[in-house]
Protein backbone atom coordinates (compact mmCIF):
# COMPACT_ATOMS: atom_id res chain seq x y z
CA UNK A 1 0.00 0.00 0.00
CA UNK A 2 1.24 3.50 -0.72
CA UNK A 3 1.92 5.70 1.86
CA UNK A 4 -0.33 8.84 2.00
CA UNK A 5 0.93 12.11 0.17
CA UNK A 6 2.05 14.69 2.67
CA UNK A 7 2.70 17.96 1.60
CA UNK A 8 5.57 19.07 3.30
CA UNK A 9 8.33 16.53 4.64
CA UNK A 10 11.62 18.27 5.93
CA UNK A 11 14.93 16.65 6.03
CA UNK A 12 16.80 18.51 9.02
CA UNK A 13 16.26 19.69 12.12
CA UNK A 14 18.66 22.75 12.98
CA UNK A 15 17.26 26.22 13.23
CA UNK A 16 16.13 26.32 9.44
CA UNK A 17 14.25 22.90 9.59
CA UNK A 18 12.68 23.68 12.70
CA UNK A 19 11.87 27.15 11.92
CA UNK A 20 10.34 25.73 8.21
CA UNK A 21 8.45 23.35 10.38
CA UNK A 22 6.79 26.01 12.60
CA UNK A 23 5.63 28.09 10.16
CA UNK A 24 4.63 25.30 7.95
CA UNK A 25 2.49 23.56 10.58
CA UNK A 26 1.05 26.91 11.72
CA UNK A 27 -0.42 27.51 7.97
CA UNK A 28 -1.93 24.06 8.53
CA UNK A 29 0.12 21.94 6.17
CA UNK A 30 1.26 19.54 9.17
CA UNK A 31 4.57 18.88 8.45
CA UNK A 32 6.88 15.72 8.60
CA UNK A 33 10.02 16.54 10.14
CA UNK A 34 12.88 13.67 9.55
CA UNK A 35 15.23 15.07 12.19
CA UNK A 36 18.04 13.08 12.19
CA UNK A 37 19.52 10.51 14.56
CA UNK A 38 20.77 10.76 17.96
CA UNK A 39 23.55 8.23 17.04
CA UNK A 40 25.42 10.78 14.82
CA UNK A 41 27.54 13.57 15.25
CA UNK A 42 26.82 15.16 12.23
CA UNK A 43 23.34 15.14 11.18
CA UNK A 44 21.90 14.30 15.15
CA UNK A 45 18.64 16.14 15.79
CA UNK A 46 18.82 19.80 16.53
CA UNK A 47 22.11 20.41 14.05
CA UNK A 48 25.13 21.98 15.00
CA UNK A 49 23.98 24.12 18.21
CA UNK A 50 23.62 20.55 19.89
CA UNK A 51 27.20 21.08 20.31
CA UNK A 52 27.56 24.32 21.33
CA UNK A 53 27.44 25.29 24.91
CA UNK A 54 25.94 29.27 25.49
CA UNK A 55 24.66 30.90 22.37
CA UNK A 56 24.65 34.74 23.26
CA UNK A 57 23.73 35.97 19.75
CA UNK A 58 20.66 34.73 19.01
CA UNK A 59 18.03 37.72 19.39
CA UNK A 60 15.38 37.32 21.88
CA UNK A 61 17.85 36.13 24.63
CA UNK A 62 19.39 38.82 26.65
CA UNK A 63 21.32 36.73 28.82
CA UNK A 64 22.11 33.79 26.46
CA UNK A 65 21.11 30.33 25.88
CA UNK A 66 22.49 27.22 25.72
CA UNK A 67 22.59 26.06 22.15
CA UNK A 68 20.66 22.45 23.06
CA UNK A 69 18.22 24.38 25.08
CA UNK A 70 16.90 26.87 21.98
CA UNK A 71 17.07 23.68 19.51
CA UNK A 72 14.75 21.58 22.41
CA UNK A 73 12.60 24.71 22.54
CA UNK A 74 12.43 24.69 19.00
CA UNK A 75 11.37 21.74 18.34
CA UNK A 76 8.78 21.95 21.12
CA UNK A 77 7.51 24.73 19.32
CA UNK A 78 7.21 23.58 16.16
CA UNK A 79 5.33 20.03 17.75
CA UNK A 80 3.16 22.44 19.64
CA UNK A 81 1.44 23.58 16.44
CA UNK A 82 1.41 19.95 14.81
CA UNK A 83 4.63 19.20 13.20
CA UNK A 84 5.13 15.07 13.34
CA UNK A 85 8.99 14.81 14.47
CA UNK A 86 10.49 11.54 13.20
CA UNK A 87 14.14 10.99 14.63
CA UNK A 88 15.87 9.14 12.11
CA UNK A 89 17.77 9.52 9.10
CA UNK A 90 16.26 9.83 5.59
CA UNK A 91 18.51 7.23 3.43
CA UNK A 92 17.77 8.00 0.35
CA UNK A 93 14.85 10.45 -1.79
CA UNK A 94 14.05 10.15 -5.01
CA UNK A 95 13.10 13.65 -6.60
CA UNK A 96 12.82 13.13 -9.81
CA UNK A 97 9.03 12.99 -10.67
CA UNK A 98 5.91 14.10 -7.89
CA UNK A 99 5.21 12.98 -5.70
CA UNK A 100 8.61 13.13 -4.21
CA UNK A 101 9.96 9.55 -2.48
CA UNK A 102 11.69 9.64 0.44
CA UNK A 103 13.10 6.37 2.52
CA UNK A 104 14.27 5.96 6.28
CA UNK A 105 15.17 3.12 7.22
CA UNK A 106 16.19 0.27 4.30
CA UNK A 107 16.79 2.34 1.32
CA UNK A 108 16.81 -0.63 -0.95
CA UNK A 109 13.43 -0.98 0.09
CA UNK A 110 11.08 -1.43 -2.98
CA UNK A 111 8.39 1.44 -1.55
CA UNK A 112 9.12 4.44 -0.23
CA UNK A 113 8.51 5.69 3.06
CA UNK A 114 7.07 8.79 2.62
CA UNK A 115 5.21 10.54 -0.37
CA UNK A 116 5.53 14.52 -0.78
CA UNK A 117 4.18 17.21 -2.39
CA UNK A 118 6.82 19.47 -1.23
CA UNK A 119 10.40 18.90 -0.01
CA UNK A 120 12.63 21.29 2.39
CA UNK A 121 15.57 20.04 2.86
CA UNK A 122 17.67 21.87 5.64
CA UNK A 123 20.77 19.19 6.30
CA UNK A 124 23.16 21.49 7.38
CA UNK A 125 26.83 21.33 7.25
CA UNK A 126 29.53 19.87 9.86
CA UNK A 127 32.45 21.26 10.82
CA UNK A 128 35.23 19.28 9.82
CA UNK A 129 37.17 18.02 13.00
CA UNK A 130 40.75 16.59 13.62
CA UNK A 131 38.89 13.54 14.99
CA UNK A 132 41.12 13.22 17.90
CA UNK A 133 38.95 11.28 20.67
CA UNK A 134 38.80 15.01 23.35
CA UNK A 135 37.25 16.86 20.86
CA UNK A 136 33.84 14.95 21.78
CA UNK A 137 34.13 16.19 25.78
CA UNK A 138 35.57 19.48 24.77
CA UNK A 139 33.54 20.71 22.28
CA UNK A 140 31.68 23.97 23.93
CA UNK A 141 34.17 24.07 26.88
CA UNK A 142 37.09 26.01 25.13
CA UNK A 143 36.95 23.86 22.12
CA UNK A 144 34.90 25.47 19.03
CA UNK A 145 34.31 25.63 15.74
CA UNK A 146 32.78 29.29 15.44
CA UNK A 147 34.74 32.30 16.28
CA UNK A 148 31.70 34.42 15.56
CA UNK A 149 29.94 32.30 18.19
CA UNK A 150 32.04 31.82 20.58
CA UNK A 151 34.82 34.47 20.25
CA UNK A 152 33.36 36.83 23.36
CA UNK A 153 33.95 33.74 25.73
CA UNK A 154 38.21 34.08 25.51
CA UNK A 155 38.42 37.95 26.38
CA UNK A 156 42.09 38.00 27.72
CA UNK A 157 43.05 34.50 26.81
CA UNK A 158 45.95 33.21 25.31
CA UNK A 159 44.19 30.67 22.24
CA UNK A 160 44.79 28.93 19.26
CA UNK A 161 43.08 28.89 15.91
CA UNK A 162 43.84 25.30 13.24
CA UNK A 163 44.02 26.01 9.70
CA UNK A 164 45.66 27.93 6.93
CA UNK A 165 42.87 28.86 4.96
CA UNK A 166 40.63 32.17 4.72
CA UNK A 167 38.53 30.89 7.49
CA UNK A 168 41.39 30.39 9.84
CA UNK A 169 43.18 33.32 8.99
CA UNK A 170 39.80 35.56 9.11
CA UNK A 171 38.90 33.66 12.76
CA UNK A 172 42.30 33.96 13.85
CA UNK A 173 42.19 38.28 12.51
CA UNK A 174 38.27 38.38 14.24
CA UNK A 175 39.72 36.80 17.47
CA UNK A 176 42.42 39.47 18.43
CA UNK A 177 39.39 41.73 19.48
CA UNK A 178 39.09 39.67 22.16
CA UNK A 179 42.06 37.25 23.10
CA UNK A 180 45.24 38.37 24.24
CA UNK A 181 47.55 36.32 22.05
CA UNK A 182 46.04 34.07 18.93
CA UNK A 183 48.45 31.27 17.54
CA UNK A 184 47.57 30.03 13.91
CA UNK A 185 48.59 26.54 14.19
CA UNK A 186 49.28 25.54 10.71
CA UNK A 187 50.36 21.91 8.87
CA UNK A 188 52.75 23.16 6.30
CA UNK A 189 54.64 26.57 6.13
CA UNK A 190 52.71 28.55 3.25
CA UNK A 191 49.49 29.88 4.55
CA UNK A 192 46.57 28.72 1.63
CA UNK A 193 44.56 32.04 2.74
CA UNK A 194 44.21 35.24 -0.13
CA UNK A 195 47.33 37.28 0.12
CA UNK A 196 45.19 40.30 1.64
CA UNK A 197 44.54 37.96 4.54
CA UNK A 198 47.36 37.10 4.98
CA UNK A 199 49.48 40.34 4.93
CA UNK A 200 46.51 41.46 7.83
CA UNK A 201 47.31 38.80 9.80
CA UNK A 202 51.29 38.92 9.66
CA UNK A 203 50.88 42.77 10.56
CA UNK A 204 48.82 41.79 13.51
CA UNK A 205 50.88 41.83 16.84
CA UNK A 206 48.76 39.47 18.69
CA UNK A 207 48.99 36.72 16.09
CA UNK A 208 51.76 34.53 16.35
CA UNK A 209 52.01 31.34 13.41
CA UNK A 210 53.15 28.11 14.77
CA UNK A 211 54.14 26.56 11.23
CA UNK A 212 54.24 22.97 10.30
CA UNK A 213 52.75 21.98 13.04
CA UNK A 214 49.85 19.58 13.69
CA UNK A 215 47.81 19.30 16.59
CA UNK A 216 48.51 15.53 18.00
CA UNK A 217 46.14 16.11 21.24
CA UNK A 218 44.07 18.50 23.30
CA UNK A 219 44.97 19.02 26.91
CA UNK A 220 42.12 19.42 29.78
CA UNK A 221 39.78 17.60 31.38
CA UNK A 222 36.68 20.03 31.75
CA UNK A 223 38.08 22.65 29.69
CA UNK A 224 41.04 23.32 27.23
CA UNK A 225 44.20 23.75 29.11
CA UNK A 226 46.80 22.81 26.28
CA UNK A 227 47.87 21.71 23.12
CA UNK A 228 50.32 18.72 21.69
CA UNK A 229 51.79 20.01 18.62
CA UNK A 230 54.01 17.90 16.30
CA UNK A 231 56.68 19.68 13.78
CA UNK A 232 55.73 18.12 10.54
CA UNK A 233 59.64 18.48 9.54
CA UNK A 234 61.19 16.96 12.51
CA UNK A 235 58.17 15.20 14.35
CA UNK A 236 59.02 16.80 17.62
CA UNK A 237 56.54 17.16 20.15
CA UNK A 238 55.77 20.84 22.11
CA UNK A 239 53.28 21.93 24.33
CA UNK A 240 51.38 24.98 23.80
CA UNK A 241 49.52 26.84 26.64
CA UNK A 242 46.18 27.81 25.40
CA UNK A 243 42.52 27.89 27.19
CA UNK A 244 40.93 27.68 23.72
CA UNK A 245 40.78 26.22 20.20
CA UNK A 246 39.41 27.30 17.43
CA UNK A 247 39.34 24.30 14.40
CA UNK A 248 38.79 25.96 11.63
CA UNK A 249 40.09 23.20 8.63
CA UNK A 250 36.71 23.87 6.57
CA UNK A 251 32.76 22.81 6.72
CA UNK A 252 30.95 19.92 4.88
CA UNK A 253 27.90 20.63 3.73
CA UNK A 254 25.22 17.36 4.26
CA UNK A 255 24.53 16.75 0.39
CA UNK A 256 25.38 13.09 -0.06
CA UNK A 257 21.86 12.42 -0.30
CA UNK A 258 20.74 14.62 -3.08
CA UNK A 259 23.66 14.14 -5.33
CA UNK A 260 22.75 13.90 -9.60
CA UNK A 261 19.10 15.41 -8.16
CA UNK A 262 19.65 18.61 -6.71
CA UNK A 263 22.24 21.34 -8.23
CA UNK A 264 25.13 21.64 -6.36
CA UNK A 265 28.07 24.17 -6.14
CA UNK A 266 31.51 23.09 -7.04
CA UNK A 267 32.44 22.62 -3.30
CA UNK A 268 29.04 20.50 -2.52
CA UNK A 269 26.51 23.51 -1.34
CA UNK A 270 23.02 23.29 -2.63
CA UNK A 271 22.50 26.49 -5.11
CA UNK A 272 19.12 28.08 -4.70
CA UNK A 273 17.87 30.91 -7.16
CA UNK A 274 19.19 34.18 -5.31
CA UNK A 275 16.68 35.85 -2.80
CA UNK A 276 14.54 32.41 -2.68
CA UNK A 277 14.97 29.34 -1.58
CA UNK A 278 13.90 27.20 -4.73
CA UNK A 279 16.35 24.65 -5.88
CA UNK A 280 16.30 23.16 -9.78
CA UNK A 281 13.80 20.82 -9.29
CA UNK A 282 10.08 22.89 -8.33
CA UNK A 283 8.78 21.91 -5.44
CA UNK A 284 11.96 21.19 -4.11
CA UNK A 285 13.81 23.75 -1.01
CA UNK A 286 16.77 24.52 0.68
CA UNK A 287 17.49 26.28 3.70
CA UNK A 288 19.50 27.33 5.83
CA UNK A 289 23.75 26.06 6.11
CA UNK A 290 23.09 23.07 3.55
CA UNK A 291 22.52 26.24 1.23
CA UNK A 292 24.62 28.54 3.03
CA UNK A 293 28.63 28.69 2.43
CA UNK A 294 28.55 32.41 3.37
CA UNK A 295 26.82 33.21 6.82
CA UNK A 296 26.68 29.89 8.76
CA UNK A 297 24.58 31.51 11.79
CA UNK A 298 21.96 30.02 13.56
CA UNK A 299 19.91 33.08 12.75
CA UNK A 300 20.55 33.43 9.49
CA UNK A 301 19.62 29.29 8.92
CA UNK A 302 16.22 30.47 10.52
CA UNK A 303 15.68 33.36 8.44
CA UNK A 304 16.05 30.66 5.48
CA UNK A 305 13.58 28.34 7.18
CA UNK A 306 11.08 30.26 6.93
CA UNK A 307 11.75 31.56 3.36
CA UNK A 308 11.50 27.76 2.62
CA UNK A 309 8.27 27.64 4.40
CA UNK A 310 6.96 30.54 2.89
CA UNK A 311 7.71 29.27 -0.26
CA UNK A 312 6.63 25.90 -0.47
CA UNK A 313 3.25 27.32 1.03
CA UNK A 314 3.05 29.53 -1.78
CA UNK A 315 4.22 26.59 -4.28
CA UNK A 316 1.48 24.19 -2.84
CA UNK A 317 -1.36 26.68 -3.16
CA UNK A 318 -0.23 27.84 -6.98
CA UNK A 319 -0.40 24.35 -7.22
CA UNK A 320 -4.37 24.59 -5.60
CA UNK A 321 -3.09 22.57 -2.92
P1 LIG B 1 39.99 25.60 3.03
O1 LIG B 1 40.29 26.69 2.09
O2 LIG B 1 39.70 24.24 2.51
O3 LIG B 1 41.24 25.50 4.03
C1 LIG B 1 41.32 24.49 4.97
C2 LIG B 1 42.64 24.64 5.70
O4 LIG B 1 42.67 23.69 6.75
C3 LIG B 1 43.85 24.40 4.81
O5 LIG B 1 44.87 25.31 5.10
C4 LIG B 1 44.24 22.97 5.17
O6 LIG B 1 45.64 22.75 5.11
C5 LIG B 1 43.82 22.87 6.62
N1 LIG B 1 43.44 21.50 6.98
C6 LIG B 1 42.54 20.70 6.36
N2 LIG B 1 42.45 19.54 7.02
C7 LIG B 1 43.31 19.61 8.07
C8 LIG B 1 43.66 18.71 9.10
N3 LIG B 1 43.09 17.51 9.22
N4 LIG B 1 44.60 19.11 10.00
C9 LIG B 1 45.16 20.34 9.91
N5 LIG B 1 44.86 21.23 8.94
C10 LIG B 1 43.94 20.87 8.04
O7 LIG B 1 38.73 25.93 3.99
P2 LIG B 1 38.24 27.35 4.51
O8 LIG B 1 39.35 28.15 5.03
O9 LIG B 1 37.11 27.03 5.43
O10 LIG B 1 37.66 28.05 3.22
C11 LIG B 1 36.64 27.41 2.43
C12 LIG B 1 36.29 28.33 1.25
O11 LIG B 1 35.62 29.51 1.73
C13 LIG B 1 37.52 28.81 0.50
O12 LIG B 1 37.20 28.91 -0.85
C14 LIG B 1 37.76 30.19 1.06
O13 LIG B 1 38.43 31.04 0.17
C15 LIG B 1 36.34 30.67 1.35
N6 LIG B 1 36.34 31.65 2.45
C16 LIG B 1 36.46 32.97 2.13
C17 LIG B 1 36.48 33.93 3.12
C18 LIG B 1 36.60 35.37 2.76
O14 LIG B 1 36.92 35.65 1.61
N7 LIG B 1 36.35 36.29 3.67
C19 LIG B 1 36.41 33.56 4.46
C20 LIG B 1 36.30 32.20 4.77
C21 LIG B 1 36.28 31.26 3.75
P3 LIG B 1 46.44 22.74 3.71
O15 LIG B 1 46.55 24.16 3.31
O16 LIG B 1 47.72 22.10 4.07
O17 LIG B 1 45.59 21.93 2.79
Amino acid sequence: MSPTIRDVVIIGSGPAGLTAAIYTARANLAPLVIEGELSSTSDQPGGQLMLTTEVENFPGFEHGIMGPELMINMRAQAARFGAELLTTKATKVDLSERPFKIWVGDANAAAPTYLARTVIVSTGARSLMLNLPEETRLIGHGLSTCATCDGFFFRGHNIAVVGGGDSAVEEATFLTKFADTVTLVHRRDELRASKIMQDRAKNNPKIRFAWNSQVTKIHGDTSVTGIELVDTNTGQTRTLDVTGLFIAIGHRPNTDLFRGQLDLKDNGYLITEPGSTRTNIEGVFACGDVQDDTYRQAITAAGSGCMAAIDAERWLEAQHH
